[in-house]
């Protein structure tokens, strides 16, 4: 069934309104990592606002960032006054400078992580890669902007973003992927990146017991999508993700929402529908 919604899900034409559209037009490696960082930091509210901080930020850079971070304070002038959520300039600045940092040090940030992956379980690995970044920049100020833009996985949340970008780089690459860490990062070690809006896709499908999104979460997702593919079981992030967008899912029995979605012989809200008495589904 997952795989019919996969199939059904137009990759190539969603992947233009998605930020990963950005880390594919990077081309070189080195900058498509730091637009990968950049990208799905700011990956935090509405999509159309999203992709404009990203390509605002990009603008400010004023060429490649892999060439601006070499400045660090020209950087931060550049991107003095900018402001997404409760991120500022010099928190994307501090941020870029750390990775490019970690970036120039260990070959590649994908080298990095796959480091820590060799010794540590994935949350654990991904938080030493955080504190790799973070300690080139963004701990130095030590507020709530830089603690939320490049969060620890250690405080158990669902660090979505961060798995994002682990999706996007680690993953074979595809339509929407971009795999440049493929050959570093086994897919099989990814977690779904789970927003409040997947959660609830997750529960209408029975994926999750869970009450609330956490990596516990992600992680119980995970294992149900291993069962499909345990290979690559975070391939069906994407096709999920846009599946709720389009249908605007309701996350409960309603005929005019529900109606078409590629899901609906698994959703919880649907079982026994057969026998549902007349008039018992909203429209
Ligand atoms: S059938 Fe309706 S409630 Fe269930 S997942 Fe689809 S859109 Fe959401």
């Amino acid at each position: 069934m997952l795989s019919e919604v996969e199939r059904a899900t137009d990759a190539v034409a969603r992947v233009a309104r998605d930020p990963v559209s950005l880390v594919r037009a990077a081309g070189d490696p080195r900058e498509a990592e730091l637009v990968a960082v950049l990208a799905s930091s700011l990956a935090f509210g509405n999509v159309t606002t999203i992709l404009a901080k990203i390509r605002e930020v990009l603008a400010r850079a004023g060429g490649p960032l892999v060439s601006a971070t070499r400045d660090p304070r020209a950087l931060g002038r550049s991107l003095r006054g900018f402001k997404h959520r409760l991120y500022r300039g010099e928190h994307v600045a501090a941020l870029l400078v750390g990775a490019a940092r970690v970036q120039r040090q260990r070959g590649s940030l994908g080298a990095a992580l796959a480091s820590h992956l060799e010794r540590a379980p994935l949350q654990e690995a991904l938080a030493r890669w955080v504190d790799e970044l973070r300690a080139h920049g963004l701990d130095g100020l030590g507020d709530a902007g830089a603690r939320h833009l490049l969060p620890d996985p250690r405080a158990g949340g669902s660090s979505k973003r961060l798995l994002l970008l682990l999706r996007w780089m680690a993953r074979p690459p595809g339509p929407v992927d971009v795999g440049l860490w493929s050959g570093l990062i086994p897919a099989s070690r990814l977690l779904i990146p789970l927003d409040t809006h997947l959660f609830k896709l997750s529960k209408n499908l029975g994926l999750t017991s869970r009450g609330a999104p956490s990596w516990r979460a992600a992680e119980e997702i995970t294992r149900a999508l291993t069962a499909l593919d345990a290979a690559d079981p975070t391939r069906f992030d994407f096709p999920l993700c846009h599946l709720g967008m389009v249908q605007g899912c309701p996350s409960r029995r309603d005929a005019a929402r529900c109606h078409g979605c590629g899901v609906k012989p698994l959703c919880v809200h649907w079982r026994g529908a057969a026998r549902a008495p007349p008039g018992s589904e909203r429209s």
